[in-house]
């Protein structure tokens, strides 16, 4: 995509390309926002040190913590779409989730310590939201923490944690005060994940890959100086983060390279006996899907000027968030139709498309559909946001 001619934006360009190409590690060959293995850890922390250090992520973070003080409004899309062409990693963890966290509520103690610990790469950080029982209904969640002296102690159990098993710090959220309605009784936290109680399990799941973890706490001590934000407040905390997670996951310049990759798919197979890119209704498919991915990324930039200008609201990011996952979902359907029965071949299979690339991203893809709230739950935030429409009796995490 281009946003026309632009000398900034082009410079900027140039820099990512030149740096990404130098400097990055190179991913497996797997689909998706996906957790590392622990030896591309120390490699991943560079290259996030990075990252930050080049303003490619966190431009818009305050200037004393290294951030731009003019980024331009199209600075992050620019970035995202030549990391995801170039198919380098993101940050490693949730360190952007729980900077902004941190910088909309944090004490400057809490400023001064992670921040540049965040921007370094030294800190790895996991989201210790959700739990068994509370996913959309976030705020039903039961994990406990009572106050001791200076402390809290936290028991529960949380789960689909990615990164638990390689992060040094979580953002943490519990429950503080059982009596007060369930979002004004719920607390965040920033919590050393080497603490004894808490125990790291990670789940295998059906791609094969292990990107997510169960995480449990047992009698963990906090520092009451490691609340982020005020005691009970911590819903308030959590939407910082939100709109984050949602707005980068809706980025969705990767739909540009993996259409890419498509278009390989459909040059190289026959379907009915022709090659697939040769009939009608192949290229219709696909250049709708074109069609959607360009409507995405001009969405998502449209949300991210007006979130610079502070004249966004939560449908944005919802929107973008929920478009970028369903044409990534369509996409990637459509790459395992047109392989028809080779379409079921895995890694290693050395009839697979692309070495099985297909199968993961069609496996993977309906975690975005789901990551950061799912679709149907943002579907209601957009409707009662932005439509007005009168609020359900069921209420999601939103
Ligand atoms: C890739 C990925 C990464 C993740 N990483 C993390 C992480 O690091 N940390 C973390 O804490 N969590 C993480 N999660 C968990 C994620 O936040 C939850 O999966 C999500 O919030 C949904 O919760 P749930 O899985 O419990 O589903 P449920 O809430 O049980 O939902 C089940 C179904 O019911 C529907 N539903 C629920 N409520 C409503 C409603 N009010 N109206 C309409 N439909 C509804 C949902 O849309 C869904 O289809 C991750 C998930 C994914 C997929």
């Amino acid at each position: 995509m281009r946003f026309g001619q632009d000398p900034e934006l082009d410079e900027l360009r140039e820099r990512v390309r030149r740096i990404t190409r130098d400097q990055a590690p190179k991913r497996r060959g797997r689909a998706g926002v996906r957790a590392p293995e622990p030896e591309e850890i120390p490699q991943l922390r560079r290259w996030t040190a990075t990252l930050y250090g080049e303003c490619f992520v966190g431009a818009d973070w305050p200037v004393e913590y290294g951030g731009l003080a003019h980024p331009h409004p199209q600075h992050h899309a620019v970035v995202a779409e030549e990391l995801a062409r170039a198919n380098a990693p993101l940050p490693v963890g949730g360190g952007l989730l729980a900077g902004a966290a941190i910088i909309d509520h944090g004490t400057r103690d809490q400023k001064d310590f992670f921040l540049p610990r965040i921007r370094s790469g030294e800190h790895i950080w996991c989201q210790l939201f959700s739990e068994p029982g509370a996913g959309s209904d976030l705020a039903g969640l039961t994990t406990r923490a009572r106050r001791d002296g200076d402390n809290f102690i936290v028991d529960g159990q949380k789960v689909w944690t990615t990164n638990g098993q390689h992060a040094d710090w979580g953002y943490l959220l519990a429950r503080t005060d059982a009596d007060a309605p369930k979002r004004r009784g719920i607390t965040a936290f920033a919590v050393d994940m080497r603490s004894p109680g808490i125990d790291v399990r990670p789940l295998r799941e059906i791609t094969g890959t292990t990107d997510f973890n169960e995480v449990f706490l047992d009698s963990v001590v906090i520092p009451a100086a490691n609340v982020i934000g005020e005691v009970n407040a911590g819903w308030l905390v959590t939407n910082s983060s939100l709109a984050k997670e949602r707005s980068s996951a809706g980025g969705g310049l990767t739909l540009f390279r993996a259409l890419d990759d498509l278009l390989d798919v459909a040059r190289s197979v026959r379907v009915g006996g022709v090659r697939a890119i040769d009939r009608d209704d192949v290229r219709q498919a696909i250049g709708g899907l074109i069609a959607d991915a360009h409507v995405n990324a001009l969405m998502s930039a449209y949300g991210e000027s007006r979130a610079m200008h502070g004249t966004g609201d939560a449908a944005d990011a919802a929107l973008s968030k929920i478009l970028f996952s369903e044409v990534n979902l369509a996409i990637a359907e459509f790459g395992m139709q047109l392989q028809g029965g080779d379409g079921v071949r895995v890694e290693g299979d050395r009839h697979a498309v692309s070495d099985g690339w297909w199968q993961d991203a069609f496996l993977y893809a309906r975690a975005f559909t789901i990551a950061g709230g799912t679709n149907e739950v943002l579907r209601n935030l957009v409707a009662e946001r932005a439509l007005g429409l009168p609020r359900g009796a069921d209420r999601g995490r939103h």
